[in-house]
């Protein structure tokens, strides 16, 4: 009957929420200890000049290793913005990141920038690019090594201290970037103000193969549009040589998606440089 399918469905609802509260659960009582643990990981995704394909640097993605099982960071990272625990993640894949330059440096390894995350979270700290720049020189790492990516949606709620801080990371010299550019959040009128060295095309704009006259016209002109403004672009979530070719001919500057590579382990990252 009618009644007890949706008793049923209530049902269904009931108990994912259940087992969703219970695991986040579970995330609130392990986070601390798993950060002590070791158990946040850095992976390595590079990212190519699209002309000829050549390495030019990579994105900092964290993974949360436990028991040899992976949690992706959509897993966990929107539960640990909500209780506050990404700044301190953050700022251990921040420290994470500069050992690893620190290391390069040392090797005399070919040096490319390596790009990190910034939470909305931090934006609600004055003091976020100050602490940025402390751990950064404890490392004596040059700041254009280092690159923050500021999401799109950041500028949406809070746009003064998202744009008070990516200028301040700028003039320092850091490198700045806007992440999932043209995601939905139409940012168009504020890239006036944005001092940024970089947009990200959102990787929506690429979710399938043939892309659509539309799309394509977009994609081509927020690329010339950003080139007026000295910016550069970088799609994200290239999947097919298709897109590739497109973006190509269309003077997009780097790429990054599984068609180059797949996120990766530092160890493996390193046999590319
Ligand atoms: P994001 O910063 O936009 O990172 C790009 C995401 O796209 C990554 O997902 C990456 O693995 C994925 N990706 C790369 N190439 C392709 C492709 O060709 N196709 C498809 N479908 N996906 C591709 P991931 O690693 O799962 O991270 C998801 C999001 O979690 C990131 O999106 C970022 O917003 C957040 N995140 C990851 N690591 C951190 C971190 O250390 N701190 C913070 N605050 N957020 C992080
Ligand atoms: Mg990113
Ligand atoms: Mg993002
Ligand atoms: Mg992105």
């Amino acid at each position: 009957t009618v009644k007890n399918a949706s008793q049923s469905t209530y049902c269904f609802f009931d108990i994912n929420m259940q087992l969703n509260l219970q695991r986040e659960a579970e995330i609130n009582n392990t986070m601390e200890q798993a950060l002590k643990d070791k158990e946040f990981v850095v992976y390595l995704q590079p990212k190519v000049n699209l002309q000829d394909n050549s390495l030019v640097g990579a994105e900092a993605l964290v993974r949360w290793i436990r028991d040899g099982i992976i949690i992706m960071p959509g897993d966990f990272i929107p539960i640990f913005e909500n209780n506050g625990f990404v700044v301190n993640l953050d700022f251990y894949i921040y420290e994470e990141v500069c050992k690893i330059i620190k290391e390069w440096m040392s090797q005399g390894r070919k040096l490319v920038p390596i790009s990190v995350n910034v939470s909305r979270v931090h934006l609600h700290d004055e003091r976020f690019v100050d602490e940025i720049k402390k751990l950064v020189d404890s490392y004596e790492i040059p700041y254009n090594l280092l690159e923050l990516e500021l999401t799109e949606s950041i500028f949406l709620n809070n746009t003064e201290a998202a744009l008070s801080a990516m200028r301040k990371l700028r003039s320092l010299g850091f490198g700045v970037s806007i992440d999932d550019f043209g995601a939905g959040y139409s940012s168009l009128n504020l890239l006036k103000d944005m001092a940024t060295d970089v947009i990200k095309l959102d990787k929506g704009f690429f979710g399938h193969d043939n892309m659509q006259r539309e799309e394509q016209i977009i994609v081509s002109s927020i690329i010339s549009m950003a080139k007026q403004l000295n910016m550069k672009v970088l799609s994200e979530g290239v999947e097919t040589q298709n897109q590739s070719d497109f973006l190509k001919s269309v003077l997009c500057d780097m790429a990054q998606g599984y068609l180059f590579s797949k996120p990766m382990p530092v160890s493996e990252f390193e046999k590319l440089i």
